[in-house]
């Protein structure tokens, strides 16, 4: 209460004082901060035992270690970044159990998992267990990109600031690593898919489930229902893009690994990162949020990427709905909605945004150059566009001209300005994708030309047909007008008797999530073949008639297929 107080009075004060010049630093006082401040409460250090047997040492690192008690030793899953951190976690578990560490599993390659782990073999030959790929991950970090990653990891966690300007890490109190006290062990028994095993007495399932990595697992111990989902949840908004920079991940895959573990119904969440979550339906319930945000992000990118949106633009159209947005456990403090969707479309499209103006822009320093010449000669920007297409100097033209154009869309003179610079950047260019991308770009300016969608209905019956029933759902999923449904509950079941598959699609706030399953008690329920049913969405076929042709049966009524078909854009 007292910290809502001061930031609300901070906040007054920074109302009343807007005349004097801003305050340079950052104190923790401004909103942003206090949340963040907020937020970090949850990483005091202790260790916590949200179930008999299971502590989970929280605060000692930017991850949690986790110790699972057996009948005649331990496993400990996750251990820290540095040797002094892990030698800090483990004596607290000293404190609980004298019980020898018969295992440890690293969930994945990242520093805040791995680097403490010959602590907690306390000189011992233990087995580390992790994915079949996590040592090849491991290599790359600590060798081809180590020092890019290490300058952009101190800049991302902190690392190098004052102690008082790092609030909290958001997935943790803060990162300290160095070299010295790197403590690795590398992974003995290795797995692909899922391994079950047995040690101290404790069963364990360790699952594959590629998302925030591409080495990920998960720990499942059956027989008490307890989830151990590493760092593919945690109660900050997901990582999907980190800043400090990571291959493409893929973002439904990531998707598909949480609906593995909302299918085993925990009743016990305990993630490498953040607080454990105790109840079934506390815990179904994150799982559910967690799998539709990303999917959503996901899903609605590409939707908006289809319409011909360059990034800069569907960081604008795309964002969370409000149910989303406002999970308490997908606040901002580690990933944002924004990366995300940069990061979807660079996986999906590479870094070219579609804009002919970006495809070769000029040098940053000339850039900076010709700004800084721009504001010395202080005349209006179309006026310097116009200067600098006839200097021909181009690709400043196309710049200006593009500038110009977002400030007064319905200026045809500007439109014609930028259609000229990509015609006389097309003249002399040897390349012919370039050449033709701004002799296109061009017309389509000028409105000679119209880049239409190709019509799905003139798909060939035999390209129709052998596109994957799974992929073709999925593709109707990416097509979804989210904004009309974010309040629909809707299950559709389709039973494809060609195939002999059943599919649930639920409707939901926004996501159309399609898995192989017979959930019961769907809305609609549409008996077809795969044929015909590309046929409809496709509109190659009349639903009506197909219909009365028996080519499809739907209980729930013809009207209610027909509304659900209207929910997707062609
Ligand atoms: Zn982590």
């Amino acid at each position: 209460m007292f910290r809502l107080l001061t930031g609300l009075l901070a906040a007054l004060l920074l109302l009343t004082a807007c005349d004097e010049p801003a305050e340079t630093e950052a104190t923790a006082e401004q909103p942003g901060a206090a949340a963040l401040a907020a937020h970090g409460e949850m990483f005091e250090r202790r260790v916590l035992t949200p179930l008999p047997g299971v502590h989970v040492a929280v605060g000692y690192g930017l991850a949690n270690a986790i110790m699972i008690e057996g009948q005649d030793g331990v496993v400990v899953v996750d251990t820290l970044e540095s040797r002094p951190r892990a030698q800090q976690a483990l004596a607290a578990f000293r404190k609980i159990t004298q019980k020898p560490v018969r295992a440890i599993v690293l969930t994945h390659n990242h520093a805040d998992h791995i680097f403490g782990a010959q602590v907690f073999a306390e000189g011992r030959p233990v087995p580390v267990y992790a994915h079949r790929t996590t040592s090849a991950h491991i290599d790359r970090i600590v060798n081809v990109l180590a020092n890019t990653i290490y300058a952009r990891s101190m800049r991302m966690f902190g690392q190098l600031l004052p102690p008082e300007e790092v609030l909290n890490a958001g997935i943790g109190p803060d990162l300290q690593v160095a070299t010295p006290d790197l403590a690795l062990l590398r992974p003995t028994v290795v797995f692909d898919g899922r391994m079950a095993v047995e040690i101290a007495g404790i069963r364990l399932e360790l699952v594959h489930a590629p998302g925030e990595t591409d080495d990920q697992l998960f720990v499942w111990l059956p027989a008490r229902r307890v989830l151990l989902p590493a760092d593919n949840i945690y109660r900050a908004f997901p990582n999907l893009y980190t800043i400090r920079g990571t291959a493409h991940r893929d973002v439904m895959q990531w998707v598909h690994s949480l609906d593995r573990m909302r299918d085993l119904r925990p009743q016990a969440l305990i993630p490498s990162h953040t607080l454990p979550l105790i109840g079934e339906d506390k815990v179904a319930g994150v799982l559910t949020a967690y799998r539709d945000a990303i999917q959503y992000l996901h899903d609605q990118t590409v939707r908006g990427i289809n319409r011909g949106l360059t990034p800069d633009e569907l960081v604008e159209a795309v964002r969370l709905p409000p149910h989303l947005a406002g999970h308490p456990w997908l606040a901002e403090h580690y990933g944002t909605a924004r990366w995300s969707v940069r990061a979807i479309h660079n996986g999906y499209l590479g870094w070219f945004n579609g804009d002919g103006a970006d495809l070769d822009p000029l040098p940053a320093t000339v850039r900076s150059r010709r700004l800084a010449e721009a504001f010395a000669a202080g005349r209006p920007l179309p006026e310097q566009a116009r200067a600098a297409q006839q200097a021909g100097d181009h690709q400043w033209a196309a710049e200006l001209a593009r500038h110009w154009l977002r400030t007064e869309p319905d200026s045809d003179e500007a439109r014609q300005l930028l259609a000229r610079a990509f015609t006389d950047l097309a003249g002399n260019n040897a390349n012919p994708n370039a050449r033709h991308w701004y002799l296109t770009q061009a017309r389509e300016l000028r409105g000679d030309l119209q880049i239409g969608r190709p019509d799905p209905s003139e798909l060939p019956d035999a390209m129709l047909d052998d596109l994957p029933i799974g992929a073709f759902l999925a593709g109707m999923a990416t097509r979804l007008r989210a904004e009309e449904t974010l309040d629909s509950d809707q299950l559709v079941r389709f039973e494809f008797t060609d195939v002999d598959r059943v599919f649930s699609a639920h409707l939901r706030r926004g996501v159309l999530a399609v898995r192989e399953i017979a959930t019961p008690d769907p809305e609609i329920t549409i008996r077809t073949t795969t044929r015909t049913w590309k046929r409809i969405v496709t509109r190659k076929r009349n639903p009506a008639l197909a219909l009365a042709a028996d080519e499809v049966s739907v209980d729930g009524g013809l009207i209610a297929v027909s509304r659900f078909l209207a929910l997707f854009e062609r």
